[in-house]
């Protein structure tokens, strides 16, 4: 919370000081009325006590009654006019300090996570942090602005009236202010007891956010799989349970209050008595009485208001915890201080054996617990503007490599160098900036076709875009969309299909016009006809271009000028097709089974394949076990 306030407090201490000084202002000004009611009741209305004002001389105080009466009225109603001015001027100071400091952590937590690591979203659940960007966040501004407000009133009531009581009568104010030790003691009980039921909720509401997510994402399967009322079941287990935690907090808390209510209501009752009696045996002003029982009610309640304060004070402390917790997340991939940008020139890539694992850690000094390499000493190059193709079994590793030119992840033995910059030595988004990406996955952001085209090359013009995207064969079809290129796409792109999204992409890396170009099994979702005329305008994108090329089908990648192939993590083959071919390896191998030559293949092969698929469902099978 120190954090909070040192962090963007400081920013907004303009607000936040209006907002306390006017809180103060107008807390006092709310005590003056009762005050000016006892006053008027004992010296106008009983004349048991001469009229008098504190700081104003009696010789300038009127001296009928009447005259008394009116100044009387008008110093209330003057209280209750500069009280409402004081109160609008506290909640504009407090709203405001509140809202800026929501909207600033919000953006920088949104700025800070989405230039976390790819491992950072691998372990969490996209609900998780949605829930931090909204709930925490919100939590923190309900705090800053309802319990910031709410302290200083509490703080200006309680002392203030307090110091009013005892001053009037500090035997009836000690009976006033006996439900205050015991406040304080149900109060620190019901925190005890509240603050594990809070966690609970907490924990829930993250699982049933993470549920919901995750079941709108996979709509489709749902429905394919004919599961909606399992769903429905799963959905209504969690909601159940978060149903559960919630009860059990609001059934504590609902006892809490009213709880409250009685304790202050028996101190009301023993003021009324004591002091009652005391007024009938002359002990007591009847004015002082009326004071007294007006001031006990406005005290007794803040106090027990005090409990929620704290309670928002914790679940604001939590909530800050979780976000500063996930700012504070480390980089794996940090970025040099005095990186420079990347400078390309002909575009020469090498990988100079090269190891890395999700989650292996070379330096661990546990033996058996290094994690899992995945890729192992890789070792090629790739002239500027040639082609490298990356072939190999699902799950040899081929995209891992290139994420690793991307630094999504770095390497964890070796290097990769751009012409001759280690890539961990230059600037990320410069980077980033020369190489075209387009993966399997194509996602597409809500808006118009062309904004997702010229996402990343914003100040493309509508012509390039089209040139793009003829290039990418995109053009026919967009064209054909209703709107054509302003046709909003959806959420997911759900309104088309895979083949055309991933036309998407590739005009989007057209545009982009990158020195190096990586495309990740780029053209699998088009048809083959598609492929063809994709591959066309592909070439002449590849041909001056450093590009590496995963793809499963061989004959797009035939004429690459080098061919890799990657098994298991290792490089096993490499060369140009005619002289794999020769070779008589995998890549002959595979290129039979495509060829449709499975007759011809040589039967180790055949078991080879088998093998390796068996072992790619154990993982699967392990990877759910783990899941669960
Ligand atoms: P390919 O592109 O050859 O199909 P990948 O590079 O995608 O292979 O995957 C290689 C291996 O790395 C697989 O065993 C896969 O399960 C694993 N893997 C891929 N991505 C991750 C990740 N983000 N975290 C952990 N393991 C991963």
């Amino acid at each position: 919370m120190r954090r909070l306030f040192a962090e963007y407090g400081r920013e907004n201490k303009g607000y936040f000081a209006a907002g306390l000084i006017a809180s103060i202002f107008a807390r006092v000004l709310d005590l003056l009325p009762p005050l000016l009611l006892g006053l008027a009741i004992d010296a106008i209305i009983r004349q048991e006590t001469s009229f008098g004002l504190l700081l104003i001389p009696d010789s300038w105080l009127p001296t009928t009654q009447a005259g008394q009466l009116w100044l009387t009225g008008g110093l209330v109603a003057g209280a209750f006019l500069f009280a409402a001015g004081f109160h609008w001027a506290r909640n504009w100071g407090w709203n405001n300090f509140a809202q800026h400091i929501q909207h600033d952590v919000r953006t920088d937590t949104y700025d800070k996570m989405q230039r976390l690591n790819m491992d950072f979203y691998a372990d969490k659940q996209t609900g998780e942090m949605m829930s931090v960007l909204s709930n925490d966040v919100n939590r923190l501004e309900r705090f800053l602005n309802d319990g910031m407000n709410s302290v200083f009133r509490l703080g200006v009531m309680v002392v203030g009236i307090a110091a009013i009581l005892f001053w009037i009568n500090w035997q009836l104010a000690l009976i006033a202010l006996v439900p205050v030790p015991l406040i304080a003691f149900f109060t620190k009980k019901f925190i005890e007891i509240i603050q594990p039921k809070y966690a609970d909720v907490r924990s829930s509401v993250g699982q049933l956010n993470s549920r919901l997510e995750n079941n709108l994402g996979g709509i489709q399967v749902i429905k394919t799989s004919n599961t909606e009322s399992f769903e429905s079941e799963r959905v209504d287990d969690v909601s159940q349970e978060y149903f559960d935690a919630n009860w059990d907090a609001i059934g504590t808390r609902i006892k809490f209050f009213p709880g409250l209510r009685l304790i202050s209501g028996i101190g009301f009752v023993l003021t009324f008595i004591v002091g009652g009696l005391w007024v009938l045996n002359g002990d007591l002003l009847t004015g002082e009485f009326v004071v007294f029982i007006l001031f006990t009610q406005r005290f007794i309640w803040p106090m027990a208001q005090f409990g929620q304060i704290i309670n928002m004070y914790q679940r604001a402390y939590a909530s800050a915890e979780r976000i500063f917790g996930l700012m504070d997340t480390p980089s794996r991939i940090a970025e040099d201080p005095d990186a420079d940008p990347l400078d390309v020139t002909d575009g020469r890539v090498v990988y100079d054996d090269v190891t890395f694992g999700y989650d292996y850690d070379a330096d661990s000094t546990d033996e058996e617990d290094t994690g899992e390499i995945i890729v192992e000493d890789i070792t090629f190059e790739v002239e500027g503007g040639d082609t490298v193709a990356l072939v190999g079994p699902t799950g040899a590793g081929k995209s891992t490599v290139l994420k690793l030119l991307l630094r999504m992840y770095d390497v964890d033995e070796g290097a990769i160098r751009i012409d001759g910059t280690d890539v961990r030595d230059v600037t990320i988004p410069s980077l980033r900036r020369q190489i075209g990406y387009v993966s399997q996955e194509t996602f597409l952001f809500y808006g118009t076709v062309e904004e997702n085209i010229t996402y990343g090359t914003f100040d493309a013009d509508h012509e390039e875009v089209v040139e793009a995207a003829k290039m990418a064969e995109a053009h026919q079809f967009i064209q054909n969309l209703p709107e054509g290129y302003e046709t909003k796409v959806g959420e997911r792109g759900v309104k088309l299909s895979g083949g055309q999204r991933q036309r998407i992409a590739i005009a989007r890396a057209i545009l982009k016009d990158p020195e190096i170009l990586v495309l990740d099994e780029a053209t699998s979702d088009v048809d083959t006809e598609t492929e063809m005329l994709i591959q066309k305008s592909l070439d002449s994108l590849t041909a001056d271009r450093t590009t590496f090329a995963i793809a499963h089908r061989l004959s797009t990648i035939k004429d690459a000028d080098q061919i890799v192939v990657i098994e298991d993590g290792r490089i096993v083959e490499r060369g140009t097709h005619e002289e794999l071919l020769a070779e008589d390896g995998l890549y002959a191998n595979l290129w039979a089974v495509q060829a449709g030559e499975i007759d011809e293949l040589p039967r180790e092969f055949i078991e080879r394949a088998a093998k390796r698929r068996s072992q790619v469902d154990t993982d699967e099978v392990e990877a759910e076990m783990d899941d669960d």
